[in-house]
């Protein structure tokens, strides 16, 4: 079977279906990792880093360079294909008249994409050519929890492919943003995300999983650990409440199949 994971950013995947990834590639199905926004632009930095209240934006900036490679390593390890689509991440598009689309974290999470940004029209063509290329049996899509415009241009091509073909579309709960904690202003979380997707009839799939093993694969992706978690002991507790918060006894993820 060849399974599909759409991921916004060069960590997504890893940090919300990194467990089911490691299960999968052990029972040997062929795995690919679509991750659309991999682009980023020396120039536009300066913008951010004199502007304040941004979600530690700075230090997602200064890595950027970093996090082909930890996508590729990680994809290596657990022999996946990666596929980076080369459109520029959300803070560095601009307007036509050179100013950035999205200019604080507040615009950002407010999961409105901006009216002349081009990056869903550059989604939909990846994931088209991808779809040809590879016929996959599985899509894993994410929810678009957090109301990341990035997330939500990646959830929004769902629609799109349903109903197209005959494959199994699931949406992955977008980690960490699932805890309920993020954005910091105003954070989102599972149900609100559900019922924005409520145009799907959707049902709770659970896959036991090596929380050793996601959680070895995450550290790849080492440019975003500060950033997102501080340290590697926080990312721990984070995973922890995560998966407490979805099975008390086993340690589980959890998809919704589009039926
Ligand atoms: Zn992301």
């Amino acid at each position: 079977m060849m399974y599909l994971f759409l991921s916004p950013h060069l960590d997504d995947v890893a940090l919300s279906a990194g467990g089911l990834i490691h299960k999968l590639v052990s029972e040997n199905q062929k795995v690919v990792v679509l991750t659309f926004f991999t682009e980023y632009d020396k120039n536009l930095t300066s913008h951010y880093l004199h502007s304040a209240h941004n979600d530690n934006m700075n230090s997602f900036i200064k890595f950027y360079s970093k996090r082909v490679n930890e996508d590729i390593a990680f994809c290596n390890k657990l022999s996946a294909i990666p596929i980076h689509g080369k459109i520029l991440d959300c803070i560095y598009r601009t307007d036509q008249y050179g100013e950035p689309m999205y200019k604080n974290s507040a615009v950002i999470y407010s999961g409105l994409v901006h009216k002349s940004d081009y990056a869903f029209d550059m989604a939909q063509d990846l994931i088209d050519k991808t779809l040809l290329n590879y016929q996959p049996d599985y899509i894993y899509a994410p929810l678009g929890i957090g109301r990341h415009v990035d997330h939500i241009i990646i959830n929004n091509l769902v629609h799109s492919i349903k109903g197209s073909r005959k494959l199994k579309i699931l949406l992955y709960e977008d980690f960490p943003y699932v805890l309920g904690e993020y954005p910091i202003i105003n954070p989102d979380g599972l149900e609100h995300a559900l019922l924005r997707n409520n145009k799907f009839d959707k049902r709770a799939i659970l896959v036991d999983i090596d929380l050793k093993e996601k959680m070895q694969n995450i550290l790849f992706y080492e440019s975003q650990l500060e950033p997102l978690f501080g340290n590697e002991s926080n990312l721990l507790i984070s995973l922890g409440k995560y998966h407490h918060s979805i099975n008390k006894t086993k340690i589980q993820e959890r998809f919704w199949l589009i039926q």
